[in-house]
């Protein structure tokens, strides 16, 4: 099995980070723009006309809740997804969840920090603390959602994320992986409430603006646009961040503040044609999810993923991450990926069982060019029948609609391209 190869925090400091990239060595016909296409005008004109609420203030959410918490093996109550995490963090998530809703405003000194590289020092105190990832960029108020408009407070935003460990995802979808999910997540927020102590400690202010996994659910504004500006990847067809060294393999966080930062800037890594070459997770998503081509959607170009195709997978099979697993950045990293590009033209692991290959518990074995089959149960109608069972709010049809393709033969044939 080949390993992914330890970077080793290469991307923290902003020496390691360009001679990092340089590395890389992008060839030519990958490269398009830094960070991802958007029109700034769109994306201001949706957020005022059309403010987006966070995906666990919706329907959606309390369905896929449910089904989660059908996975951790308690049919009969259905325990939510926050009661799971909550029962295995205990008093550790309560703590660290009352302490991100309420973190903010007060500095811990009056003294401000007058050093005048204090996003430097920053990124060593989060290389220090063990963080993999950290990325400064503006706290843009287009991306806030709609009842948060009024609570985001200071400027500049702090990214950071750790490494959810490989081996585990390699056996996705599985519950190992989804609980390494939860075992990276929690100790990322312990860290980032750590490294806002920090903040605090120069004399200035913080706000803690995503921490929306393991039940802890605040999230001023979805964290992925600020990653991208902030250069930590670029948007994969997985509809997930890449990273260089982990790909979608990372558990992020982040908080605002009014510490004088600079900003880092969005990088091209060749991630934006990699994955129009690519289309791995697009071709074994067993849902569907995934589209091939890119959209413009609320002024960005994206692959824009079907959610109501997805939820039901994410449910049914512990948090399903098939498109994660199945992405060779994930797995080889992107360096290996990209000289692999450079000697072949082609990508590495592509039509390959050790990358696409995977295992569904009531379905079987799935090779490379093989897919399940699932009928229309199985899929949303399944999922809105469980809902109204457990009588949630109800979910209209049309928003979680019929899945096509799935059950039907189309679901059977294997797609080139
Ligand atoms: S989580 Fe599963 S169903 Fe959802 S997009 Fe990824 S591979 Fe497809
Ligand atoms: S599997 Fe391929 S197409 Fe999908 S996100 Fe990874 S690199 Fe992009």
């Amino acid at each position: 099995m080949t390993q992914v190869p330890s970077y080793d925090s290469a991307f923290i400091t902003d020496g390691d980070k360009e001679q990092f990239i340089e590395s890389l060595n992008v060839p030519e016909e990958l490269k398009t723009v830094p960070g991802n296409p958007t029109r700034p005008a769109d994306e201001r004109y949706h957020a005022y006309a059309y403010p987006e609420q966070p995906f666990f203030r919706t329907p959606n959410y309390e369905l896929y809740d449910a089904y989660m918490g059908r996975q951790h093996r308690d049919i009969t109550t259905a325990k939510s997804h926050s009661q799971v995490a909550t029962e295995m963090h205990g008093e550790e998530l309560e703590e660290l969840r009352k302490t991100v809703w309420s973190y903010h405003l007060k500095p811990a000194s009056r003294k401000k920090d007058p050093s005048e590289d204090l996003a430097g020092a920053l990124k060593a105190k989060a290389k220090e603390m063990g963080f993999a990832v950290v990325g400064i960029t503006k706290f843009e108020r287009k991306y806030v959602f709609k009842d948060f408009k009024r609570r985001a407070k200071f400027k500049n935003l702090v990214i950071v994320g750790i490494e959810q460990p490989w081996e585990p995802v390699q056996t996705s979808p599985s519950i190992e992986s989804y609980m390494s999910n939860f075992k990276a997540t929690i100790p990322s927020y312990s860290l980032a409430v750590g490294l806002a102590d920090w903040v605090r400690s120069t004399g200035y202010r913080v706000q803690f603006v995503v921490a929306s996994q393991g039940g802890i659910q605040l999230s001023l504004a979805p964290v992925l646009p600020y990653a991208v500006a902030a250069g930590l990847g670029q948007m994969g067809a997985n509809g997930q961040l890449l990273t260089p060294m982990f790909g979608s393999r990372i558990r992020l966080c982040a908080f605002s503040t009014d510490a004088p930062l600079s900003y880092d800037k969005p990088v091209d890594y060749g991630i934006n044609k990699l994955c129009e070459k690519c289309q791995v997770c697009v071709r074994r998503c067993p849902g569907k999810a995934l589209p091939k081509v890119k959209v413009w959607w609320r002024g960005a170009l994206k692959y824009k993923t079907i959610a109501d195709r997805c939820l039901p997978m994410l449910g049914q099979y512990d948090g399903c991450s098939i498109c994660i697993k199945v992405c060779p950045v994930q797995r080889y990293g992107l360096k290996e990926v990209l000289d692999h590009y450079n000697e072949t033209g082609k990508v590495l692991g592509k039509g390959t069982d050790e990358l696409e290959a995977y295992t569904l518990p009531n379905k079987g074995y799935f090779p490379s060019g093989q897919m399940p089959v699932f009928s229309t149960e199985e899929g949303s109608r399944g999922m809105i029948a469980m809902g109204n069972k457990l009588k949630l709010r109800p979910v209209r049809r049309k928003r979680l609609g019929h899945m096509p393709g799935i059950g039907s033969e189309a679901s059977q044939t294997k797609v080139d391209i």
